[in-house]
């Protein structure tokens, strides 16, 4: 199949006086400056229901900069039937033609709306326009130009045939809809959850976070300028309950393509789980949950290298990264020098809004987040397993701002090693240099999730010791890097355990999921 060779978007630097810098702060202004009214996206309706909740930015939070409307159950069922009723048509128009409306969706993104989109995610989920370029832009522009790389590659996997005989397969969509829940903060994998199986010929309805709402809207804009047609992709939002309650309890539910909590999946796992004998077929269940991810240093490491993929790892976007670094494991003779370099990195990192690009961290994305950070650090000042060694500062009253916080704990098994906290809070157990071997078992005992993982070594007896040590315990697994940042088309990601399907977002292996395969034998 003669598509065009998917490559990785090149990510801009935003530098003084450049043009992208100007372009990404008249846009800034302009969002902020004036309120988006987000409605419902039904099929070739906006709806307005008039129920509507406030978009705030996090890091001014009382500063109004839009509003969504809320869906009550009747749009809920009118978003399937929409979905149903584009189907027949979306489902049979050759892929080309489906594919062309990604592919120019992400140009519209990598030109005229890359300003737009970056501005609506640095506004609504507090990223800087660094951490916003590689998301918003880079990552999703890269998503929908992979995924159709990836889908040939599913289309030309053909099974054999022989004398008098032609065996074919078709990869037919999903009989039914899709139901695609996203996250607040990755707006690419907001855009990509509806966007993959409506690539695959499905129709989808799509809720996303409600504290994403501004670039979601952005979204809608481009994929409907691509051409989506109406009724293939609805987005609506509500009570989070209520929604997947009337979705999943419809005949024509046909999967779920989820990105949030372990504790949501597993409910919406459950509730499937009942209403199982109602669907017309079994639904795909595609899910990337949360993460508790570790980062572990031999003795041989390089001390620079380990602070630096830690002060990245665990506080770039505020840690609010399923693959963030959140526990590490350091061993006594370096722990010196990585915790004096932490401190110049962290005491080097400016905290505040996004318009500032000199910033490198701002707020966490909601009252909630705050509340449960600035406990587990007064927990940790009080406690006789745990020091507050850097930052531990936090204040509400213009934003929710969280200093990047780093734990030394005595007992690595102490709450915030274990418990997924969502944010700039880092946890460290430093350890004997002699129990490596013994740190790399503690490690995967203490992993019931298994999405990223770092190991830094300079010894390779080590690092393939950890490698198979850890085999299990990451889906993401790096050997000499933070375990964030990973770019579509090189590093697949997703995980098992708890954190999810494992079945890799930005890969044919996701593809595959949305799409059910007929069999066609004919003989001569
Ligand atoms: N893909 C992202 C990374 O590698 C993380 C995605 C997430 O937080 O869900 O950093």
């Amino acid at each position: 199949y003669n598509v065009p060779k998917a490559i990785n978007e090149p990510v801009k630097a935003y530098a003084p006086g450049s043009k992208e810098r100007e372009q990404v702060l008249a846009a800034f202004k302009e969002m902020y400056n004036s309120t988006t009214d987000v409605p419902l996206y039904i099929g070739s309706e906006e709806i307005r229901t008039g129920k509507t909740r406030t978009i705030n930015p996090p890091f001014d939070h009382k500063k109004v900069v839009g509003v969504f409307h809320d869906a009550e159950k009747e749009h809920v069922e009118k978003a399937i039937a929409a979905a149903l009723a584009a189907k027949k048509k979306w489902a049979a128009l050759s892929w080309e033609h489906r594919a062309s409306i990604f592919l120019k969706a992400a140009e519209l993104l990598a030109g005229p709306y890359r300003a737009k989109i970056n501005a609506a995610t640095m506004i609504g989920q507090a990223k800087t326009v660094h951490q916003a370029e590689i998301d918003s832009a880079c990552e999703f522009i890269d998503f929908l130009r992979f995924n159709v790389e990836f889908m040939t590659r599913i289309y030309n996997e053909q099974p054999i045939s022989s004398e008098g005989i032609w065996n074919r397969m078709e990869h037919r969509p999903l009989e039914g809809f899709i139901y695609a829940i996203t996250p607040f903060n990755f707006t690419a994998i907001a855009g990509n959850l509806p966007a993959s199986p409506a690539l695959m010929g499905n129709v989808v309805v799509w809720k996303p976070s409600a504290t994403q709402m501004l670039s979601a809207n952005v979204i809608m804009e481009v994929f409907k300028l691509a051409g989506l047609p109406d009724g293939v992709i609805n987005m609506i939002n509500g009570s989070a309950g209520m929604l997947t309650e009337t979705i999943i309890s419809s005949p024509d539910f046909a999967g779920v393509h989820f990105t949030g909590s372990t504790g949501v999946f597993n409910d919406i796992w459950a509730g499937i789980g009942k209403n199982i004998s109602k669907y017309k077929t079994y639904p795909r269940i595609v899910g990337e949950t949360g993460g508790k991810d570790f980062v572990i240093a031999h003795p041989s490491s390089i001390p620079a290298q380990v602070a630096t993929a830690l002060s990245r790892g665990a506080f770039e976007y505020q840690g609010q990264k399923c693959s963030a670094a959140s526990r590490a494991y350091i061993p006594q003779s370096i722990w010196p020098e990585v915790k004096e370099q932490m401190v110049k990195d962290l005491a080097s990192f400016k905290m505040g809004s996004p318009e500032d690009t000199t910033n490198f961290v701002s707020a966490v994305i909601t009252e909630g987040s705050f509340d449960k950070l600035a406990k587990a650090i007064d927990a940790a000042k009080a406690s006789n397993e745990a020091e507050v060694v850097i930052g531990g500062g936090y204040d509400k009253s213009v934003g929710w701002f969280i200093e990047p916080t780093v734990i030394v704990t005595t007992n690595p098994k102490y709450d915030t090693m274990e418990t997924e906290l969502f944010g700039p809070v880092l946890t460290i157990y430093v350890y004997e240099d002699a129990k490596w071997s013994e740190t790399l078992k503690l490690v995967d005992e203490t992993s019931p999730y298994a999405l990223t993982g770092a190991i830094f070594s300079q010894d390779r007896y080590a690092i393939e010791e950890a490698t198979k040590a850890l085999e299990n315990a990451a889906g993401n697994f790096y050997i000499n890097d933070k375990p964030t940042g990973a770019v579509v088309g090189q590093q697949p990601f997703g995980g098992a355990r708890a954190s999810g399907t494992n079945d890799k977002a930005g890969s044919v292996l996701n593809l595959l999921r949305w799409v059910s395969p007929r069999t066609i034998k004919e003989t001569f």
